[in-house]
């Protein structure tokens, strides 16, 4: 499809859906260059919005407020936003119902996520939301030189069996320039086809994680697939999103597909926070989002480095007003020779993602499980560890949503990702504590870390 037609086809599709996701776009990329004292007003204006909205229409926020003793009219000042108590996904949790004004937007619908972590979380999104973010996601690309309507390949998960509403989807992707690559399920076979695939549609840009990336890197040299040829046919840049992206990691990927590597970073539930720009610096949705740091152990404001509490500022529908992310970053003012006014970000501490490896040799990636755990009411969290080969085990802590089979089900659709006749179990246990950083790794998987270190990807 020409880059606009794809472009006036995906506009097409926003309107329809009520999202002014193009008129935001216009907006981000005139609000970028304004003074910094300029996107700090519209902060505040956006704040004191979101805050008197959730006063008035979200009873969790009333209560909140009424006990704290706050009035939105004393919000004057971006320092006031301390005055709120931290959120948690335990609050969001259990208070959901609460927090949502369900007439405060068009297309409210309830979401499910795990997010960087294996704790399932579901919160309620509107279309004013998704536009937000979907503009946001559509001017980092630009940064990089990738326009709406431009072919853009998503290298991650999809599902086993198409039902009629995807098949809808993929032709929808192919009217407006999306392309779509399995990247949950890759063998040495299949990586051989999506090459072939590659090279004739001709993506202009990649999307997808870190370790799925560099799995095909290393993969594709065992095969003797050249990866650079991509970049003779039209491939630029390569936009990494959901896990943490090391500097190793980039250099392998960017050296394997012989194109840049840029990287996005974002929570489902708070929305797009941070995108790289052609000069590699990850700047600040600032106008949707702002962002503070704390210490994660006395929960006091730190000055630029701790644990990222996020207010979004473009959620009416949900608002989502300090939350704790559990990420350890440091932001900057620093000016970049780009000249964007946006503050930035840099993420530290792991959010890697790992594989299972099965006996008949495919490499799954770890984000599947959490598919599989956010399909199934009830889960909150989940681990699935490997430790040998034909066997995975999924500890899973529960509610009382989750149902009388459930541990069939989360079986099932185990089985049925990892495709062959090795051995399931699920064990409902009452708590999976954090890796010694503090983080909960969703895949641990021996056999995978030995045969990776070995380079064999054959089993
Ligand atoms: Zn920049």
């Amino acid at each position: 499809m020409h880059p606009i037609i794809a472009r006036n086809i995906f506009h097409l599709q926003e309107n329809l859906l009520g999202r002014p996701s193009f008129k935001i776009l216009a907006e981000l990329l005139n609000s970028e260059t304004q003074s910094q004292e300029h996107i700090r007003q519209l902060q505040l204006k956006r704040l004191q919005q979101t805050i008197r909205s959730a006063y008035i229409h979200s009873p969790y926020w009333y209560d909140l407020m009424k006990s704290e003793q706050i009035l939105p009219a004393s919000i004057t000042s971006l320092d006031d936003l301390k005055r709120f108590p931290l959120l948690t996904k335990e609050t969001i949790r259990d208070q959901r119902e609460k927090m949502v004004w369900k007439s405060g937007g068009k297309r409210i619908q309830l979401v499910r996520t795990s997010g960087s972590t294996n704790e399932a979380l579901e919160f309620y999104t509107s279309s004013t939301r998704e536009a937000h973010i979907n503009a946001a996601r559509m001017r980092g690309h630009q940064w990089l030189g990738v326009r709406r309507g431009e072919k853009e390949l998503y290298y991650w998960g999809a599902p086993i069996e198409l039902n009629k509403q995807d098949r809808i989807k993929r032709v929808r992707d192919w009217l407006i320039n999306d392309g779509l690559t399995n990247g949950f399920e890759v063998t040495s076979e299949r990586l051989k086809g999506y090459y072939e695939q590659w090279l004739a549609w001709k993506p202009k840009c990649m999307f997808g994680y870190p370790s799925t990336l560099v799995l095909t890197v290393t993969m594709a040299e065992s095969l003797g697939l050249d990866l650079k040829r991509l970049s003779q046919c039209g491939l630029e840049v390569i936009v990494t999103t959901s896990e943490m992206l090391s500097d190793v990691d980039r250099q392998l990927i960017s050296a394997g597909f012989g194109v840049p590597v840029y990287d996005s970073y974002g929570l489902r539930e708070a929305g797009l926070i941070g995108h790289e720009c052609e000069h590699g610096t990850m700047h600040c949705m600032d106008e949707q989002v702002i962002l503070e740091t704390i210490d994660p152990v006395t929960l006091k404001p730190t000055d630029g480095e701790g644990e990222l509490v996020v207010t979004n500022l473009v959620s009416p529908a949900f608002p989502i007003i300090r939350y704790r992310t559990g990420d350890i970053v440091t932001l900057s003012n620093s000016s970049c020779p780009c000249g964007r006014n946006l503050s930035s970000i840099k993420i530290s501490g792991g959010r890697a993602v790992e594989f299972v490896v099965t006996k008949a040799g495919k490499w799954v990636v770890g984000y599947s499980f959490i598919y599989i755990a956010r399909s199934v009411k009830g889960i909150v969290k989940f681990q699935v560890i490997q430790q040998k080969l034909g066997e995975v085990r999924v500890k899973v802590v529960v509610d009382h949503c989750f149902p009388a089979d459930g541990i069939e089900q989360v079986k099932t659709q185990v089985s049925k990702r990892l495709g062959g006749d090795d051995l399931v179990v699920v064990d409902i246990v009452d708590d999976i504590q954090p890796a010694k950083s503090g983080k909960y790794r969703p895949v641990i998987s021996n056999v995978a870390e030995a045969l990776y270190q070995d380079r064999n990807f054959e089993v």
